[in-house]
């Protein structure tokens, strides 16, 4: 069956997949329409770019910058092999989106490489967040400005999780995430612009955690996070994750990428100690991380 351009362009547009052509300067020739949900950059401004000119700049999880040289489409349309990954891509709005991608070439009759294809997905649970955040408005447990959870829910969930602890003897860890040098960065940039990256810093937290884990603001530009089932490498994982998807995200002030890194300090859960105790672990664990340079994860002795 030939479908004509029109349908064609109809099935491709409305996939729920995220599609985009580039051509062999990998030039982004089309660009769908879950390609603009997922990562908030219409086709207009994103069509006729390359895909590092300041936009999608995929990372993959060890903080690689892709476009560089590591780009799987760049390297299917060199040897013409499929190619599967996990990668982040940067949203409009500032924060990382986990991406599942498949590449594959763009050929002519000729069998000659034209370009090459990405499928991605959004990996980040972002359906279930949603309800999260409207549950969470309904009860008064949400923090207006970052979306995220107060630190009224993040008590009642720790008291949970030491609950969950004590009957199943399920393990626990939390992270202690304090914003670095933020005074500094809100004096040269503007209150506003700090906020601006607090949310930033808040969605790519919801957007990097799995949905068991939680993660809230704690006050100021310090956040909780509560993963559970996890143990010190878990812990060390998860915390690594994050520290690097923060450093990597950004906003855009006219030319400038305005950055922020974090410090955090981690603490799995000690059968029998008290919420208070397994935090204040966490934050003296991140206390150290300070005094050690910033941008690190520490974890609190066992
Ligand atoms: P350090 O690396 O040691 O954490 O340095 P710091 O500057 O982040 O530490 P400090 O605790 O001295 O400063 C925290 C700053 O965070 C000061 C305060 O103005 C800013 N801050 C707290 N809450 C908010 C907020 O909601 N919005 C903005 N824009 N800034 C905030
Ligand atoms: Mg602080
Ligand atoms: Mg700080």
């Amino acid at each position: 069956m030939k479908l004509d351009d029109h349908t064609y362009r109809r099935i491709v547009d409305n996939l729920y997949e995220g599609l985009y052509f580039v051509n062999t300067d990998r030039v982004i020739t089309y660009w769908n329409r879950a390609a603009e949900r997922i990562s908030g950059f219409n086709a207009a401004e994103v069509v006729g770019k390359r895909c590092h000119d300041n936009i999608l700049t995929h990372i993959d999880a060890n903080g690689n910058q892709l476009c560089m040289g590591l780009c799987p489409l760049a390297a299917t349309m060199q040897d013409q092999e499929l190619r599967e990954a996990e990668v982040f891509l940067h949203h409009k709005d500032g924060h990382r989106v986990p991406v599942a991608v498949r590449t594959s070439p763009l050929t002519n009759e000729l069998g000659e490489v034209i370009g090459g294809i990405e499928i991605f997905t959004d990996i980040s649970n972002r359906e279930a967040n949603l309800l999260r955040i409207q549950e969470l408005e309904e009860l008064a447990f949400l923090d207006p400005l970052t979306r995220l959870a107060n630190r009224a829910y993040m008590e009642k969930e720790l008291a949970t999780r030491l609950e969950e602890s004590r009957r199943y003897g399920m393990s626990f860890g939390v992270l202690f995430v304090d914003v670095d040098h933020f005074k500094t960065f809100n004096d040269t940039w503007g209150h506003e612009t700090g906020d601006q990256v607090l949310k930033v810093v808040a969605d790519t937290m919801t957007s990097n955690s799995r949905p068991f884990d939680s993660f809230g603001r704690w006050g100021g530009e310090e956040f909780l996070g509560i993963i559970r089932n996890t143990d010190r490498e878990g812990l060390t994982v998860s915390g690594e994750r994050l520290r690097r998807a923060i450093e990597g995200a950004y906003i855009l002030q006219g030319d400038d990428k305005l950055t922020v890194t974090v410090t955090l300090g981690g603490a799995i859960f000690r059968s029998g100690e008290s919420a208070t105790d397994l935090v204040r672990r966490a934050d003296e664990a991140l206390y150290a991380g300070k005094r050690a340079g910033r941008n690190r994860l520490t974890l609190a002795a066992e």
